[in-house]
């Protein structure tokens, strides 16, 4: 899908909410949820610097908004703007949301290009491990 005019408004504001994170002491990112009819759900910016919270990204904030305050139908029309494209935290949150579109300002290369260096340093990871036993606690679950 194409970025229309309308939604250049939304990521506009998105923008603006960026501008605002930077200019209180936070991370320059901004998101807002706008529901079906086109109106404004919700709003954040990044608060991981004031919060001392790393999981303080705006796209989590309004992913877990969306999860606990919109039901599935709503949640599936609704589109989150957000000034840059999400990253892999919050990616996996969205996706658990139900949100049913992101459109985003700056992607993540056009960002590390004002950013050299960031991005996401890789953490070793070693498994899998001890399935007979880690599976007790799941086996059944879900069926
Ligand atoms: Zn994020």
């Amino acid at each position: 899908m194409t970025v229309t005019p309308d939604d250049e408004t939304h990521l506009r504001r998105a923008i603006a909410l960026a501008a605002h994170a930077r200019a209180t002491g936070d991370a320059p990112y901004g998101s807002l949820l706008v529901g079906p009819d086109g109106s404004v759900l919700a709003e954040a910016h990044n608060t991981v610097t004031s919060d001392n919270d790393i999981s303080a990204h705006p796209e989590l904030k309004m992913a877990k908004w969306a999860a606990s305050n919109l039901d599935g139908d709503t949640a599936a029309k609704t589109t989150m703007y957000t000034s840059c494209q999400p990253c892999g935290m919050c990616t996996g949150a969205i996706q658990r949301s139900g949100l049913g579109r992101v459109v985003f300002a700056l992607a993540t290369d056009q960002l590390l290009q004002l950013n050299p260096g960031g991005g996401w340093p890789t953490v070793q990871q070693d498994g899998p491990a001890l399935f007979d036993e880690a599976r007790v606690p799941i086996d059944g679950f879900y069926s």
